[in-house]
């Protein structure tokens, strides 16, 4: 068996979490900020070359803490720019993270688990089922990679790459929260990498006490991956829908925008061949989103329609082009912001749902479509 590694691994400590680790080791707060500058902002791993920490410290360092990168198995790059990374996170497990570069932004999509308990049935992640959680260090070594890699790769040293981060990887992020929330912390800090409230985004497929917790905690972009207008048919296409039903779903939304006021829930809506996509249920989306009382009468959002990615094991098809179109005009005429999701990526597997990397199929998941999600599985939301 491989020997654990007992050094800290600093990747997974927010500033706070830092400052706490160096004051355990007799350093003051502002050697930690100089640490997590290096680390983050200069993608530095090699304590030696922190040239500004006291000599002393540096050759302490090495002995006790970690600044680890996962190892690359492997890279593919799209003709469309989108690059992916497939990291080994041990165990045979190994986790995706997808590089997306557009005019205005360049996003990278983090993995937040080896696999994911949930099991969208349209989901390729999801079908080979779940393996474990990742640690805050892991989360944030994709980002860390992507970032400096990127800035040697195109020849940009120092001017920052990642505009975006969106949590819509391999795993539902809300079942992870204890690692999430540090990632997330170091994602925003100032002297992390600098990204704004709005640029990070959580998706969920509705934990709803989780999402509860984020607002409070660290209110970040909210997406909701939604599929489906109705219990009947959510319960069918993801499993959690049956311990968190729609109903339930929309009121923490909308409590969720309570700690973001000016923001709005995107929706993902998956398109699903004569599944889930007639006008009928655009129709019926809009009585899900109904609040009276708010302005408008519903809750603040906007619908980003996904074309499947068809999978063999899923039998479900992608909905035709015009199918799209309809749905999305139905939502259109009342003046909702509904988006028609570019697909990205096609040619290396790097589009939505389609992050199944090497993790095996430890759980059959699919075995479990027709059962409630056991709470085993949910190791966050069952504590
Ligand atoms: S869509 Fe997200 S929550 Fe659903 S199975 Fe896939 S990774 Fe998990």
């Amino acid at each position: 068996m491989e020997a654990q590694d007992a050094r800290t691994p600093l990747l997974g400590l927010d500033l706070p979490g830092l400052q706490a680790w160096c004051a355990q080791i007799g350093e003051k707060p502002f050697r930690a900020t100089q640490l997590y500058r290096w680390i983050h902002q200069r993608g530095v791993a090699d304590f030696a070359q922190m040239s500004d920490l006291a000599q002393s410290l540096r050759s302490r360092l090495p002995d006790i803490a970690v600044v680890a990168p996962l190892p690359v198995i492997s890279e593919q790059a799209s003709t469309d720019g989108t690059i992916k990374w497939l990291f080994d996170v041990g165990g045979g497990d190994a986790v995706e993270a997808v590089y997306i570069p557009e005019d205005d932004r360049a996003t990278l999509c983090v993995s937040s688990q080896a696999g994911c308990a949930v099991g969208c049935r349209f989901c390729s992640t999801g079908y080979q089922g779940f393996s474990r959680n990742l640690s805050s260090a892991e989360i944030v070594a994709q980002l860390w990679w992507a970032e400096h890699h990127l800035r040697q790769r195109l020849g940009r040293p120092g001017e920052r790459i990642i505009s975006n981060v969106v949590m819509m990887g391999m795993g539902e992020p809300l079942q992870n929260y204890s690692a999430l929330v540090p990632a997330l912390r170091t994602m925003l800090s100032d002297h992390g990498y600098g990204l704004s409230r709005r640029r990070v985004t959580v998706s969920t497929s509705g934990v709803v006490p989780m999402m509860d917790r984020l607002g409070q905690d660290c209110p970040t972009a909210l997406a909701v991956s939604l599929h489906a207008p109705n219990d009947a048919l959510r319960d069918d296409l993801v499993p959690l829908n049956r311990k968190y039903p729609l109903a339930e779903l929309m009121a923490a939304c909308r409590r969720y925008l309570e700690f973001a006021p000016r923001d709005f829930i995107t929706f993902e809506y998956c398109m699903l061949d004569g599944v889930n996509d007639s006008e009928a249920h655009a129709r019926e989306l809009l009585d899900a989103i109904r609040m009276p009382d708010l302005p408008h009468g519903r809750l603040p959002c906007k619908f980003n329609l996904i074309p499947f990615n068809p999978f063999t094991q899923s039998g479900l098809r992608r909905s035709p082009r015009e199918r799209v179109l309809a749905f999305a005009q139905v939502l259109q005429d009342t003046g909702l912001v509904t988006t028609v999701r570019k697909t990205r990526g096609d040619d290396i597997d790097a589009a939505c749902g389609q992050l199944a990397g090497e993790v095996q199929d430890r759980t059959r998941v699919h075995l479990r479509w027709q059962e409630p999600v056991p709470k085993t599985l949910q190791p966050e939301v069952s504590r």
